[in-house]
Formats: structure tokens, C-alpha cells, sequence
């Protein structure tokens, strides 16, 4: 729900496999290059203190060499395509390349620089034109439907019949079946399309970076912490940097009406004008996206693009929505009332605008709940929420045990390492956490792997973990909100999603799921944050070592359900976006996106000014940058999954090692090795339902 994160998996593997003759580029020495020779660090794990800039190219560039030669042997082999001449070497085709990606996009994401940028950029037609090289490679193509066809008459095991059928799935959503004129036309716009895309992300980047506010005069950033304010000063001015989403975290405590305002419309315009415009690149891409998908026989993006989801057709996420609108939609009215009812109550007369949502939520938050932020800050503890809290959780759970290891290098100094055992006390993997924000990291947090598991491949998971949280000056701790407690939790439910993985095969391994089932497990683990036992553990008082007070605690619990109707509403409103930009045919004439949004937004009666999508269409980077178009409404279709879960858990006593076994055997480690909705009902006994979600909610 309210972490919107990426998970950059998701990228890597829908990168990871496509080819180009670019041999003559790769000049510099192999032998020396740390990225293509085997990492004598633990668990595999890449070694950064030889790894630099230079690297990446070459190495990403021998990726896919290699692929294509892999590939090469396949087609020129003369005897009949069988399971491992086939399925199993075109698996393998990509182990170069998938490890070296893994470290590449890791350090785009959370430590980037100009080379890195300028490597991303060139990078991008060089994958979607390698990846369309091998996905409408004919010859391929032909062998492993050959196998795929062949498949009754194998003598396979579960995992390796579903990654036949998972490779032949992917060719043919590719358009392995079309015919060589429609493939060439469909290669054309899959690498405009990945252009305009990268595009949209350097535009948006920038217009985050440089598009803030700024402000000369002090007084006007009345509401914030001295320290906060120390923060933004830079030459004289402060300067306020703008986060991914539409609602920016200081709008919170800026008490100046005007100098909210002014945030406000720099981060909701900041890329539908001038020099960060991005609208025409939206359209272009919905409308490319819609010629796309009628190329590959489907009506419109969304219909392509949900093949092999758990919600399958975009009937069934509308169908999602409609049955969330009502209920969000009178709890947000009632919201609006309370907030509207606190702003009069100050003696103002102004109408609740959007930049007044959170200022006013906050305060009634503090009357209604009398909790906030600073009192409860101080029993969240980075390395206690971390270490006593999550990982607490998981040893009662699963019984995994955690050993702080210093000895392997990182990225950046901020990186923390931890060695992860069984219960019986064989090792599991390396899990690393880089939680503070700072100018080299997008916004936002995620999680991927530097190492996939995979049996095949005798490798075992090397998992990160990225967030974006204030980092405290020097000598002080880290205290985080409890929304960031939360994230915490949320980000190492997907490690654990990774951490667990026991395929055979890494594509089918760990977070290798369908969108809308990949959030299923972080979403699940943030239900533990709340848990009394895993609270009383980790919610200690920085100083004094205190357990939260039980009233204290209370408060956070009741809290949870405030400014509820307000969060799915700007969910929705984003989800919805995405699935009517992505439904639309070819032809459709957008002649503004700012109209085709509120048009969108009207047709779902979620048009409601005070209460704007989380993120507007011009810098909805998760659909036109980040790989989720018309996957975006996942979030919600999880959350669904996530308190269904946790509902079965409360049914049957909860924190248990049991419990936590089953989840396990049955969810965590399944990896894309069966049917999601077959998968959740071995472990639920039966169908999620929506009802825990809409209460835990109260929006019922
Ligand atoms: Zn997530």
C-alpha cells in the first residue's frame, strides 16, 4: 500500500535475455575485469574494491556475447532439441550476463553516477534489442516450442516441466509466433519504446533533483526542526528537493499556507512544463504501447500485458477496484469532514486543499490519537527496528539465524552485511541493507539480488535491501518514523522471498513472480511491525532501553487506521490511471494528458481535488520508467493477499515456528514454480478474500 517500491528483480530478469554482435566493443581487458571472473568472496558475493565504472560496459557487452553464442550452439546443434540441449542451455545462456546486470543496476539504483548514467542510457536500446533478438529468434524459437510440444512425453520433475512451459510462455507473448514483417515492426518499438522510457526517467530525475523549492527567507519554513532546516541550507538558501510521490513530507509541518502551496505546485507540474516536460513522452508511449500490444493480437496493453498475472485480464482489476471505490470513498468523505472541521477550528476559512491534507491530518491525528512522530520516534531505532525487530520476526518464524559480517566490501560505507543460518546452522545467504538517502540514490525503496539462487547454478542468494531515511548527523542515531518501520519490514518480506528460493532454475527463482503476487510476501511482513511479542522486543527507547509504553503502543495500533480512506484513494487514483492508459487502442487521440487524466479519474468517480493520485501520469515513473505499466493496481491486489494471510495466521496462533515453516514451504519458497492462485490455496485452504483487507482498512 503505502511503500511503493520497485522491485528492480522485476527489471534485470525482463532484461536479461537478447543479443547483439558487439564484439568490436568490448576492448578493454577480460582477464582483469572483476565483474566476468568468479568472486572469491563468500556466497559469490562482488567483490567492490575492484569493481569500477569502467567495468560495467565491457562486462554487460560480454554478457551478451556470450548469450548469443550460447544461443548460437543451440540452433546449429543437429540432434533433436531435448530438455538440456535446449531448455536447460538457453537457461544458462544468460549466467553472464544475469550477474553482471545484478551488480550493474544494483549500484544504478542506489549509487549512481554520471558514467553509470551515461552507460544506463546507452545500454538501454543495446538490451531491448538483444532481448528482441533472442525472443524472435525463429530458429530458437523453433526448438523450444519443439521441447515445450513434446513436454507429455518427458520424464521431467514439476520445477523443470514449468520452466519449458514458462520459456515458451515468454517467446510467444513476445510474438515468437508472428510473422518476420510483424516481428521487425514489433523489434522497432520495443526499442523506441525502452528509449522514450529512459528518457522519462533521466527527465524525471532531474526535475526531483533541480525542481524543488527553494526558499531565501527562513521564517517561511516555520514548522520544521532546526535540524531539518540545517538539512536544506545551502549558500544562503533552503533549498526543498521534491520526493517521487505528489504529497512531499515537509507539507507536513510547513505551516505557511503559501509556502506549502508553492511545494505543492512545483511537485505536481514539476514535468508537465518546461524544461522536465515529459507529457508528449507519455503519450508516445501509451499510444506505441497500444500499437504494441495489437501487434501481438490483443485489444489493448493491459490485456497483453496481464498474461500470467493472478488477476489474468483487466476485467478482473477493474472489477478489484469497484469493489474497493465505495467504501474508500465514503471513509475519505468522512475524512475530509474531520480535516475541514480541524482547519475551521483554528479560526481559518479557507477550503481543505490538497497541500493542507497532511498538515491538518496531522493535527487531528495528534487530538484523535494524541500521538506524534517525535514521541514515538525515539523507540525506533535503526539497528534495533533492524536487527531485534525484522530479524527477530523471521528467527520466530522460520528459524533463521543473523551474523553481522564487516569483512565484505560494500558499495558505500552506509551498507551494513549480515550472514543468514538455518536453524540447524547451515548457511542461507547474505542479506546487505543500505538504508539512508542521499544525492547517488533514487527515491523510493526496493530490494533485488547481487546473487540469485539457483541449485543449477550452486548459487546461493546474495539479497539487498535499499531505502531512502533521513540520514542522522554524525554520532547520532538513526530514529525513523513508524512508516519507515514498516518499510523496513516490507523490504525484508522480499528478502525473505529471495533468501528462500529453492529452485533449480534462477529465472523461476525467489521474487521471480508475476507483479501481482511478487508484493504478496513484503506486504504480508509488515504485519509483524504491529505484533505485540516482535514490539516489545524492538521498540526500545534510544537512551533509556525502555519498552514502548503499552499506551503508547496502543496509540500507533489505532493510529493505523487514520487517514486510511485518504491512502486508497490516492492509490486507486494511480492505479486507475495506469489501467486506462493502458487500455486505450490504437488511434486513440490524446491531445493533452493532463485532460486524459481527469477524464480518466471522472469516469471512476475518483476525481476528487483534495485527494490527487499519488503520483500524477508526467511522473508516474513505476508505469512509464520503472516496468510496471498496467501492473501498478499489484499494490492493492497484494494487500489483498497480505491480510488474507495474515488472517489465517491469526486463526491459527499467529508468531508460531510452525506457522512460519508452512508459509515457508508453501509461499515464501516456491518461487514461479506453479499457478499463484493454485499456490495460495495449497497454503490457505481456499481463495483469498477481500474482507480482512477492507477491515484492516476500515473501510468496513
Ligand atoms: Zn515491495
Amino acid at each position: 500500500m503505502k511503500k511503493q517500491l520497485l522491485l528492480i528483480a522485476t527489471l534485470v530478469v525482463a532484461m536479461s535475455c537478447k543479443t547483439e554482435q558487439t564484439k568490436k566493443e568490448t576492448t578493454s581487458n577480460m582477464v582483469e575485469n572483476p565483474l566476468l571472473v568468479k568472486s572469491s568472496l563468500p556466497y559469490g558475493a562482488p567483490d567492490f574494491t575492484k569493481i569500477k565504472n569502467e567495468h560495467f560496459m565491457p562486462a554487460i557487452l560480454k554478457g551478451m556475447e556470450v548469450q548469443n553464442e550460447e544461443i548460437a550452439k543451440i540452433i546449429a546443434n543437429t540432434e533433436a532439441p531435448t530438455f538440456e540441449n535446449t531448455s536447460i542451455a538457453f537457461e544458462e545462456s544468460s549466467k553472464t550476463l544475469d550477474n553482471v546486470e545484478a551488480v550493474f543496476y544494483a549500484l544504478a539504483g542506489a549509487h549512481t553516477n554520471d558514467t553509470i548514467k551515461d552507460n544506463q542510457k546507452e545500454l538501454a536500446p543495446k538490451f531491448s534489442k538483444h532481448n528482441d533478438e533472442i525472443l524472435l529468434n525463429t530458429k530458437l524459437f523453433e526448438k523450444i516450442k519443439a521441447v515445450h510440444d513434446n513436454l507429455d512425453n518427458l520424464e521431467l520433475d514439476a520445477e523443470s516441466k514449468h520452466l519449458v512451459k514458462e520459456q515458451y510462455k515468454k517467446f510467444v507473448k513476445a510474438g515468437a509466433n508472428l510473422s518476420e514483417e510483424k516481428k521487425n515492426e514489433l523489434k522497432e518499438i520495443n526499442a523506441e519504446l525502452a528509449s522514450l522510457s529512459n528518457d522519462f526517467g533521466k527527465k524525471l530525475l532531474d526535475a526531483s533533483k533541480k525542481g524543488g523549492l527553494t526558499v531565501t527567507d527562513k521564517e517561511q519554513l516555520k514548522g520544521l526542526s532546526e535540524e531539518t532546516i540545517k538539512g536544506l541550507e545551502k549558500d544562503g538558501k533552503y533549498e526543498i528537493q521534491l520526493i517521487n510521490t505528489t504529497q512531499q513530507p515537509l507539507l507536513q509541518t510547513l505551516e505557511n499556507r503559501e509556502v506549502r502551496k508553492e511545494l505543492f505546485e512545483k511537485s505536481i507540474h514539476r514535468t508537465d512544463a518546461g524544461d522536465y516536460d515529459t507529457s508528449d513522452l507519455v503519450k508516445k508511449m501509451a499510444l506505441l504501447r497500444a500499437k504494441k500490444a495489437q501487434i501481438l493480437g490483443f485489444d489493448n496493453f493491459a490485456s497483453w500485458s496481464l498474461q500470467g498475472t493472478m488477476a489474468s485480464t483487466p476485467d478482473k482489476v477493474f472489477e478489484m477496484f469497484n469493489g474497493l471505490i465505495p467504501g474508500s470513498l465514503s471513509k475519505v468523505a468522512a475524512e475530509t469532514k474531520e480535516i475541514q472541521a480541524e482547519i475551521n477550528k483554528e479560526g481559518n476559512d479557507f477550503t481543505l486543499a490538497p497541500y493542507d491534507w497532511n498538515h491538518f491530518a496531522e493535527k487531528v491525528r495528534k487530538s484523535k490519537y494524541n500521538l506524534n512522530e517525535d514521541e514515538v520516534k525515539p523507540y525506533f531505532e535503526l539497528t534495533n527496528v533492524l536487527e531485534k525487530g525484522v530479524f527477530y520476526a523471521a528467527t520466530k518464524l522460520y528459524g533463521i539465524t543473523f551474523k553481522k559480517r564487516t569483512d565484505i566490501p560494500t558499495y558505500h560505507p552506509d551498507v551494513v552485511v549480515y550472514e543468514i543460518f538455518e536453524e540447524d546452522g547451515s548457511k542461507l545467504g547474505l542479506f546487505y541493507g543500505d538504508f539512508f538517502a542521499r544525492d547517488s540514490k533514487r527515491g523510493g525503496a526496493w530490494m533485488s539480488a547481487f546473487v540469485k539462487q539457483s541449485k543449477l547454478r550452486g548459487q546461493k542468494p546474495v539479497i539487498y535491501n535499499v531505502c531512502n531515511y533521513p540520514k542522522p548527523a554524525e554520532g547520532e542515531p538513526a530514529l525513523i518514523s513508524f512508516d519507515n518501520v514498516e518499510t523496513t519490514f516490507h523490504e525484508f518480506g522480499h528478502a525473505l522471498h529471495g533468501l528462500f528460493g529453492n529452485q533449480k532454475y534462477a529465472s523461476i527463482s525467489g521474487t521471480s513472480t508475476a507483479r501481482d503476487f511478487v508484493e504478496f510476501p513484503s506486504q504480508f511482513n509488515e504485519n509483524w511491525a504491529t505484533h505485540p511479542e516482535v514490539l516489545n522486543n524492538y521498540a526500545l527507547h534510544y537512551k533509556t532501553g525502555e519498552v514502548i509504553p503499552d499506551a503508547l503502543l496502543q496509540k500507533i495500533k489505532d493510529a493505523g487506521t487514520f487517514n486510511q480512506g485518504y491512502s486508497i484513494i490516492e492509490n486507486l487514483a494511480s492505479s486507475n490511471l495506469d489501467m486506462q492508459w493502458h487500455t486505450i487502442s490504437v488511434g486513440t487521440n490524446i491531445d493533452d494528458v493532463a485532460r486524459f487524466e481527469e477524464k480518466a479519474l471522472a469516469k471512476m468517480k475518483l476525481k476528487i481535488d483534495e485527494v490527487p493520485p499519488r503520483y500524477r501520469s508526467t511522473y508516474f515513473a513505476h508505469i512509464f520508467s520503472g516496468g510496471y505499466g498496467a501492473g501498478y493496481y499489484s499494490y492493492l491486489w497484494t494487500e489483498m493477499l497480505s491480510h488474507d494471510a495474515y488472517d489465517w495466521f491469526k486463526n491459527n496462533g499467529l508468531l508460531t515456528r510452525e506457522n512460519g515453516q508452512k508459509f515457508r514451504e508453501q509461499i515464501l519458497s516456491k518461487g514461479n514454480t506453479m499457478d499463484y492462485a493454485e499456490m495460495y490455496k495449497v497454503f490457505a485452504g481456499r481463495d483469498p478474500q477481500a474482507e480482512p483487507m477492507l477491515k484492516a482498512r476500515g473501510l468496513q
